[in-house]
């Protein structure tokens, strides 16, 4: 599959806002957002953010949860369908579909230091669901699973690392987090207070149901 290959800094900065999409550097003084929050290329420069239309706020909405779950346009679309079949409030309903990935739930667990971490860790083997290796980041987890890192893999640096620094921070209601084990329950769902990604997930629906 097509990989997004440029410079990740980017999309926070077309964004305007930070998007934390590389680990720790993103919570230090080299964050580019931190040096340079003006949009990127020629225009950019001039410092100034054109008002977006109704439009152009569903779409910078849609494109930031596409780029911190990291997850291209086909796969989100199918998302956004399944959150509108199911019960609830669809927009919920697609965060929580989005937290359910096992690449997000390696982050959440502190198992990687990023996302984009956690999807090469996943997709490397390192990780078992149920004491079966999975290498698809794109997995959903649900209550009752058991997601651990694979024995050989319990000592290699990046998790080790990423453990250390704690890097998704506080503890989730629905993650039962064992460090020493390298191991994580999945006790319930994904609850909206809980993901802290600033996103109007409304208007993402909104702009499908154009
Ligand atoms: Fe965004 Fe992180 Fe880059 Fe800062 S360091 S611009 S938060 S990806």
């Amino acid at each position: 599959m097509a990989r997004y290959r440029g410079s990740v800094c980017r999309i926070c900065r077309r964004a305007g806002q930070k998007l934390f999409l590389k680990g720790q550097r993103c919570y230090g003084p080299k964050c580019a957002f931190e040096r340079r929050s003006n949009p990127p290329g020629q225009v950019g420069r001039s410092r100034r953010r054109p008002r977006p239309t109704d439009y152009g706020t569903q779409l910078r909405e849609k494109q930031k949860v596409r780029s911190i779950y990291g997850v291209f346009e086909k796969q989100f679309y199918r998302y956004v369908r399944q959150a509108e079949r199911q019960a609830g409030v669809s927009g919920e309903n697609l965060l929580q579909l989005l937290e359910r990935r096992l690449d997000n739930v390696v982050f959440r667990a502190s198992f990687a230091s990023s996302r984009a971490q956690a999807r090469q860790l996943v997709n490397h083997r390192h990780f078992e669901v149920n004491d079966r290796p999975v290498n698809i980041a794109s997995y959903l987890v649900k209550p009752g699973d058991v997601v651990k890192v694979r024995n050989n893999s319990k000592e290699i640096l990046p998790i080790q690392q990423a453990i250390e620094a704690g890097a998704a921070g506080g503890s989730l209601s629905w993650l039962e987090v064992d460090d020493q084990n390298r191991s994580v329950n999945i006790v319930g769902l994904p609850v909206r207070s809980e993901i802290d990604v600033d996103v109007n997930d409304q208007v993402v629906m909104e702009f499908y149901s154009r």
